[in-house]
């Protein structure tokens, strides 16, 4: 399957002189921007469509795109679609259809939800099943270092080499990684946390040709690949004057084990040089007090809310309440105080006179620029339509209308 990326997004030039982005990362604090970022964010898998918890995770990423670019830098982002695992294959085979229109129909209603929601587009947005020769490759080359085994015709990563940067405790990965789709109690493995690479063809599931037989590759590696091919080009194993292969790789916070800690270790498996500058991990998003979860059954759709009429810019509003790195809850409340502050922007910004801008541009990028405080940007909104309310005394709505477009993605 070939996909495009969703169609681009104007963002209205600011003349602003912001202040270096500055993340909290895994690794501490960390600055952006200076050179191009190289950054990777972990895509859907294809079976459901875009839930509130996805919606957060990308808008997170869009704001990190958005101030570099605002600030004259530039990012090359990637993004990957998982459109061949065990959920798909789980949920096709319930629904009894076709894992590839299951696969091809999420994939377009999550564009769709991507552009309603105002989210850059990647430079590549890549299905796992056009990279099966880039897997092919790859595992080739981490066989040749010396990281693959058999078992049973499935082929394993030898992740013994990279458990002392384990980011949690041999006990908490052992559960984690059962819960997440890994097999640590299967028979021939090395170590109960070794990831398969290549899975043998089986039950008549979807497979391809490759140097490792008929089959299927694991979920780390598809991401290892894409990430490197696509940001740094099909010589990545040559790659020279870099620390790391790549600046930031994203994604929610439930990736941080197996899957980042995983497909990292593969990618300097291959290379010999670490992979991620920064890991950058954001909340999960409950609902109502509790976990939302496929298996609670209480997932919130992207989709359904705008079908009930929701304005997308609301939703955005409403996720940017919150810090990106924490996790926090959504109810109708949200919703309702989001509707409530984005009308009063939105009345400010049809005034023919209200407060400077000035002041508010620099508080939004100082806000942003210091590990994505969005509730301190939309405090700072907050202030200036206060200030406008009681105080108008300029021509310049149209600098803010800009202003909020470009760096916060609120097109209001
Ligand atoms: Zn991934």
């Amino acid at each position: 399957m070939r996909i495009a990326p969703w169609p681009s997004i104007y963002v209205p030039p600011l003349e602003l002189k912001m202040p270096t982005l500055r993340l909290s990362t895994s690794a501490g604090e960390r600055d952006f921007g200076a050179d191009e970022t190289l950054m990777y964010v972990c895509g859907i898998t294809p079976y459901d469509s875009t839930h509130l918890g996805h919606a957060a995770t990308y808008l997170t990423f869009d704001l990190i795109n958005r101030y570099i670019s605002c600030s004259g830098g530039q990012t090359l982002f990637v993004e990957n679609i998982t459109d061949i695992d065990e959920p798909l294959l789980q949920r096709a085979t319930r629904d009894q259809v076709d894992w590839k229109d299951l696969a091809l129909g999420q994939v377009q209603l999550f564009q769709s939800d991507m552009s309603a929601l105002h989210i850059l587009p990647p430079a590549h947005f890549v299905p796992a099943t056009s990279a099966m020769n880039l897997v092919d490759q790859a595992i080739t080359r981490m066989k040749i270092n010396g990281f693959v085994y058999e078992v049973e015709n499935d082929l394993y990563f030898d992740c013994s080499k990279f458990l002392d940067k384990l980011p949690i405790s041999l006990d908490e990965a052992l559960a984690i990684f059962a819960e997440r789709g890994g097999d640590p109690t299967r028979s021939g493995k090395k170590h109960p946390l070794d990831p398969v690479l290549w899975i043998a063809n089986r039950d008549n599931e979807p497979g391809w040709e490759s140097s490792h037989g008929f089959g299927r590759p694991g979920w780390h590696v598809e991401c290892c690949v894409i990430s490197l091919h696509y940001l740094l080009g099909p010589d990545y194993l040559n790659v020279k004057g870099r620390s790391t292969l790549i600046d930031i790789q994203g994604g929610g916070s439930d990736l941080i084990f197996p899957h980042h800690f995983m497909s990292g270790a593969q990618a300097q498996a291959m290379t010999g040089i670490e992979f991620a500058k920064a890991y950058v991990h954001t909340g999960m998003v409950g609902l109502d007090g509790e976990k939302m979860s496929k298996s609670k059954g209480n997932l919130v759709f992207v989709s359904k809310l705008i079908s009930e009429g929701v304005d997308p810019m609301i939703i955005r509003y409403a996720l940017l309440q919150s810090k990106y790195s924490e996790d926090r809850m959504w109810s109708d409340s949200v919703l309702d105080s989001a509707y409530e502050a984005v009308n009063r922007i939105r009345l400010n910004l049809s005034k023919s006179e209200v407060s400077p801008a000035a002041p508010l541009l620099a508080a939004l990028s100082n806000a942003l620029s210091n590990d994505l405080d969005t509730p301190a940007a939309l405090l700072a909104i907050n202030q200036w339509c206060e200030a406008s309310e009681e105080n108008p005394s300029v021509d310049e709505a149209g600098i803010v209308a800009r202003a909020l477009d470009s760096l916060m993605g609120l097109a209001l």
